[in-house]
């Protein structure tokens, strides 16, 4: 937990420091251009900061607002007019936007306006989020008829959705705040990538990859992507068992087809603990590690969430080479 956060307090110090830097590095240049100038002393009062990342992305990926520089201050978000929720998570004030899976490519305006209420100082900072055109791949798979012919069911499929996004309507606040996000699976190679339309048995029934593959064998251990609380460890009829946790402000992360589940509904756990054995419950054809992360409700690329983090290690990638027993759900 100590390392945890002392990590994301350097990476938002370093973002905090970064005009201070440039300030600093203009000061230098001035005084080499004009030496008779006398030198003055540079502002270092760091004020408000706000990060905004990213703002060029696909349709399934999020991003953050996060403002530093006091507390209490006034923050206000909106994206193309609507106004974002704001929360206070102990380091800043952080607002989350995603784009679902099948949302419109184009152009939203972010403005984000900060005042510190003690010293009167205002920043107001506008960004151009761009959501590229993106076509995901197309996957047909087809699944052992030894899966009953329910788990192709519309209805049980809406029946699930429909009771995850009951369990990822809260917004609640976890403090401390668990950055950095870390890899549930390290040292796996990801065998299905986040994104893809997928038509099962013939079509079946059609749906999008809402998660990251990951190989994973029986009793393999899964570990928790942040620090949080355990919202769900049950079993479901599709995605096998499952535990989802909320990390708070709007931000879950989800583990299927597990063999084996360590902690209960209730349970606080931190990032990097054991939660789970890998499995191959619920509609799989072999054991892995189906793994989502969820923002404001919306089922994003987990591993481009990852990225964003310090200290991110890229796994490996196999996806090419991989057949499709591991990637059924
Ligand atoms: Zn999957």
């Amino acid at each position: 937990m100590a390392r945890t956060s002392k990590l994301s307090e350097n990476f938002f110090i370093m973002k905090r420091f970064r005009p201070v830097l440039w300030v600093m590095a203009a000061l230098v240049a001035v005084l080499l251009v004009v030496p008779a100038q006398p030198a003055k002393a540079a502002p270092i009062a760091p004020g408000i900061s706000i990060t905004i990342t990213p703002t060029n992305l696909l349709p399934g990926q999020a991003g953050y607002v996060f403002v530093t520089g006091g507390h209490p201050l006034n923050v206000s978000v909106t994206l193309d007019g609507q106004p974002m929720d704001v929360f206070w998570t102990g380091e800043g004030y952080l607002a989350l936007y995603a784009f679902h899976h099948d949302a419109q490519s184009g152009e939203y305006e972010l403005a984000v306006d900060a005042t510190d209420p003690r010293t009167g100082q205002r920043l107001i900072q506008y960004a151009t989020i761009v959501v590229q055109s993106y076509s995901y791949l197309n996957e047909e798979l087809y699944l052992d008829s030894r899966l009953s012919e329910r788990l192709y069911d519309p209805v049980l499929n809406a029946q699930e959705t429909a009771r995850l996004q009951d369990i990822y309507a809260a917004r609640t606040q976890i403090n401390p705040w668990g950055w950095p996000f870390v890899n549930p699976a390290p040292g796996a190679p990801i065998t299905s990538q986040y994104g893809a339309n997928r038509s099962y048995n013939g079509g079946l029934l059609e749906s999008y990859h809402s998660g990251t593959d990951f190989r994973r064998y029986n009793g393999e251990e899964i570990l928790a992507t942040a620090a949080g609380r355990v919202v769900s460890a049950e079993f479901f009829e599709i995605r096998g068992n499952v535990v989802i946790i909320d990390h708070g402000y709007g931000i879950y992360s989800l583990y299927a087809h597990l063999s084996e589940m360590y902690v209960e509904k209730g349970d606080i756990v931190s990032g990097g603990q054991l939660i789970a054995g890998a499995g191959g419950t619920g509609r799989a054809m072999g054991p892995h590690l189906h793994f989502e992360i969820i923002v404001n409700g919306c089922p994003i690329d987990a591993m481009k969430w990852l990225e964003l983090m310090p200290g991110y290690v890229e796994p490996l990638d196999l996806t090419d080479v991989s057949d499709d027993s591991e990637k059924s759900g």
